[in-house]
């Protein structure tokens, strides 16, 4: 989207980064959206109701309850597959507003044992959003926890059994997540990389830029951008490329000693040259440098870096990934939708409506992908390869 000087707004935060850059220099793509999401006082998840009509944008729990049910049956029948532990942790990063989960929970209430077994952890730096997830899980048979990395789990956690608290497994659930995590982007010059920068220009305005060339161009290049070579071996002069980082594996999934993920987001399968920083506010597109604070900035998730992370550095196993049309429709989606339909006749219009917007062929059926991660000892993720479906009634 180019950058439209007339919408450009002077948002508290656009003042406070102005500042900033000019007395301490330009910002990486990185700190930037990091700023614009996280500053403590003006960032988007300070202040913002972002999901929801009301909000800037609208996911997939929020447009219809069958995409959380049967996210629900999914982590159940991973939970039967891993022998019907008799304690899981289930984890979500970025809960948003909890639909997802009460409607998993309501829809695993007749899985035998499964609502037993739960201790539930919500990963939530939104301060609104928490207060949100509270309301609406009030009154779910089993209580949340908030918490903000892997450790406060094992702090919580008593040893069991003689069991310590890493061996209890645990699933992790992470539906538009991924795109939240602010990434580094480079931009091919002279043969080499050079970072993006967000700098100021002649009137003062935050405009794009880029780092200056090493002074010495015999000088060993540091890792992350060699590595860029071999990442991108057909980048042309001008692309823009974002190597993306999945600490989250590391941090959520590879510290249990059995774990398995699911992460549904818009992406590509492949990794390739591109800027897909976005910015959205009020459901509308905008250049990512015009409000500040004020609107939402992700990136496409590259799966093929998750499933590099996950392989590579945490010794996972990755299913997948496969677009949402094709997880949601092994699971059962259209089953369940006419069974639901068939039980709220005056809804069923809705319902269809929801359930289609889900698995529009040009839409998000295949604009989002799911990717499952699981440790190397448990069977292959349902939906993801080899399909498991029907078991339970709704
Ligand atoms: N999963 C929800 C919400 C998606 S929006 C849904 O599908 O509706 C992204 C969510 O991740 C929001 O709840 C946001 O506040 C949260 N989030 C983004 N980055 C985060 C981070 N680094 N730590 C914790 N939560 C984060």
């Amino acid at each position: 989207m180019s950058y439209d000087p007339a919408a450009r707004r002077d948002t508290p935060l656009a003042l406070k980064l102005k500042s900033r850059i000019a007395a301490t220099g330009s910002m990486s793509v990185r700190e930037y959206v990091h700023a614009c999401l996280r500053d403590p006082e003006h960032g988007y998840y300070r202040t913002r109701p972002a999901i929801g009509e009301g909000g800037d944008f609208v996911t997939a729990p929020e447009i219809s309850q069958v995409f959380g049910e049967l996210i629900g049956l999914w982590a159940a029948i991973v939970w039967q597959q891993m022998g019907s532990p008799p304690r899981l942790k289930l984890i979500e990063l970025g809960p948003g507003r909890g639909t997802m989960l009460a409607d998993a929970l309501r829809a695993t209430r007749t899985v035998p044992g499964f609502h037993a077994s739960l201790q539930l952890h919500l990963v939530e730096d939104h301060v609104g959003l928490r207060a949100v997830q509270q309301q609406t899980l009030a009154n779910t048979p089993v209580r949340p926890t908030w918490i903000a990395s892997a450790d406060d789990i094992l702090a919580q956690e008593p040893a069991a059994g003689g069991a310590e608290p890493w061996e209890t497994p645990a699933i992790v659930l992470a539906n538009e997540f991924v795109d939240c995590l602010p990434q580094e982007q480079y931009v091919r010059h002279d043969g080499g990389w050079l970072r993006r920068r967000v700098a100021l220009d002649s009137y003062g305005h935050l405009a794009w830029d880029l780092e200056p060339p090493l002074e010495d161009p015999a000088a060993p290049k540091p890792r992350e951008v060699a590595a860029l070579d071999a990442l991108f071996p057909a980048a042309r002069e001008g692309d823009i490329v974002e190597p993306a980082e999945h600490a989250w594996i590391d941090d959520w999934v590879a510290p249990w000693r059995s774990a398995a993920a699911l992460v549904i987001d818009y992406g590509h399968v492949a990794t390739s040259a591109g800027d897909t920083l976005q910015a959205v506010r009020g459901h509308a597109y905008e250049h990512p440098l015009t409000s500040p604070g004020e609107a939402d900035l992700t990136m496409h998730v590259d799966f093929a870096a998750v499933a590099r992370q996950a392989l590579t550095f945490a010794k996972l196993q990755v299913d997948g990934p496969v677009t949402q049309a094709e997880f949601l429709g092994a699971l059962g989606v259209a089953e369940r939708a006419s069974r639901l339909m068939a039980a709220n006749p005056g809804k069923a219009g809705a319902i269809e409506a929801g359930v289609a917007r889900l698995m529009a062929p040009n839409g998000m059926g295949t604009r989002f992908k799911a990717i499952g991660i699981r440790s190397r000892h448990l069977h292959p993720l349902p939906g993801l390869a080899g399909v498991d479906n029907g078991r339970f009634p709704p």
